[in-house]
């Protein structure tokens, strides 16, 4: 039933959300939110006549909670009980909200949660109240830096083991030889409530923050990926294996002018190709396209098993509301345009 209706709407949804002010009395580029998801935004140096309008399968203004987003990703969650693979992707300019969506509030306060908790919580109750399937849950999760994949769940007491195993760069296999997981390497977590999916988000936030300190900020810089491995095993004897991938993505700004060399360099040309491929994947699989081109960056070839076929995709676009944003966020409204197929 999750399948059946999700199915009505199609397997690529892009949903836009933007976030509250910093200060109110700012200038504010969003100019109309429809509810039908329609979206018209305002150029803050030609307000009279200069306004864009987009169109999404639906629109979450500043004022919407946690729980209102949650409730809209639902049906996608559930489907993967149903053994249908899924991904989410939060998308958008550092600072638009993308890690509050996935993980909730900075001041990381146990109200508030974000996606990766709510999906884990609604999965935990769900396979308790399925007594014809015996559920298993685990998760895995890695980032996606300067095109290198590394474990963020790696345990270790010892910092010098520590900074070894970090080190060390996963590779991807190909899924079908490996039932399915793309990174039979990296560590994988059996999770039975949400204290455990506690502990291991705070596991792997440390372990990120432990690698910014040599470079700073590199959490906007890199892509941090969840992966919830769902198995079910039905007392008719047959089994079913999926999984949903929840994907904070890198921060999608243009490149800093000053920063033209070196590392800084680097990075942005690795986030960009990242998600310029993810965009032409997405845009291919929307436009039906025979080819789709996942092996052209790291971040598409992790996800090639959940992206097309059956898969669900959601994209959350982020936006800042602020003037001074203007330019990002017209870039980010056009990729998640192009990416949708409304
Ligand atoms: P990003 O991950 O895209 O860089 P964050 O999620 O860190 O952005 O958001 C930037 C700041 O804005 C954080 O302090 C966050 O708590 C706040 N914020 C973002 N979205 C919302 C929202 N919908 N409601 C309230 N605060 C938000
Ligand atoms: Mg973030």
């Amino acid at each position: 039933l999750y399948n059946m209706l999700q199915e009505l709407r199609g397997n690529i949804r892009v949903f836009c959300r933007i976030r509250p002010m910093f200060h109110e009395e700012a200038k504010c580029t969003i100019d109309y939110i429809g509810s039908d998801g329609s979206l018209m935004v305002i150029d803050p140096a030609k307000p009279q006549n200069a306004r864009k309008i987009f169109q999404f399968n639906k629109v979450f203004g500043p004022t919407a909670t946690q729980d209102e987003v949650y409730r809209d990703t639902q049906d996608l969650i559930r489907s993967v009980m149903d053994g249908y693979n899924a991904c989410i992707f939060a998308y958008g300019q550092t600072g638009s909200g993308k890690t509050h969506t996935m993980c909730g509030p900075s001041n990381r306060s146990n109200e508030d949660m974000g996606i990766n908790y709510m999906a884990l919580n609604d999965l935990f109750q769900i396979s308790s109240i399925r007594e014809d399937v015996k559920y298993q849950i685990r998760v895995q999760m890695v980032e996606v830096y300067n095109e290198q994949v590394r474990d963020l769940l790696i345990l270790g007491s010892l910092t010098g083991l520590l900074i070894l195993k970090y080190k060390s760069t996963l590779e991807i296999r190909s899924c079908s030889s490996n039932g399915g997981l793309s990174l039979p390497d990296a560590s994988m977590h059996l999770v039975q409530s949400t204290a455990d999916v506690l502990d291991l988000m705070k596991l792997g936030e440390k372990n990120r923050a432990f690698s910014s300190t040599a470079m700073n900020e590199r959490s906007s810089r890199s892509h941090s990926m969840l992966t919830v491995h769902v198995h079910g095993d039905d007392i008719s004897d047959s089994a079913t294996r999926s999984c949903l991938h929840l994907v904070d993505l890198a921060g999608s700004e243009r490149v800093d002018k000053s920063e033209t060399t070196g590392d800084g360099l680097k990075e942005a040309q690795h986030v960009n190709k990242s998600l310029s491929c993810l965009g032409d994947v997405i845009t291919a699989l929307a436009q039906k396209n025979p080819h789709i081109p996942y092996r052209n960056s790291k971040l598409t070839q992790l996800l090639q098993n959940s992206l097309g076929g059956n898969a669900k995709i959601l994209m959350f676009a982020h936006v800042s509301p602020e003037a001074d944003s203007y330019g990002e966020t017209i870039s980010t409204l056009k990729f998640a345009q192009r990416a949708s197929t409304v």
